[in-house]
């Protein structure tokens, strides 16, 4: 699994709606990219949040886009801290 594939299909991994296929591959991704774990988190953290005020029960598409970006710059940063 790629990372743009795992942000897509991270709101369905937290809510167990993947596949046992797509949920294994979620979880083998997420056991090697820390970026993804952060991505894990923090959505966890948003969707817990929009349950508790009652909005949404899924992320708009908007914020995961936002997410991705996100995702895109700590990539960008982690690659100039790896320079070779
Ligand atoms: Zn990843």
């Amino acid at each position: 699994m790629k990372c743009e594939e795992l942000v897509e299909y991270v709101s369905d991994y937290i809510d167990n709606n993947l596949s046992e296929e797509l949920s294994e591959a979620a979880r083998e991704h997420l056991a090697t990219c820390e970026n993804c774990r952060i991505v894990l988190n923090s959505t966890q953290q948003m969707i817990l949040l929009y349950r508790e005020h009652g909005k949404a029960q899924r992320i708009p598409k908007q914020r995961q886009q936002a997410l991705y970006d996100e995702l895109s710059a700590a990539f960008a940063k982690r690659n100039l801290n790896q320079d070779k």
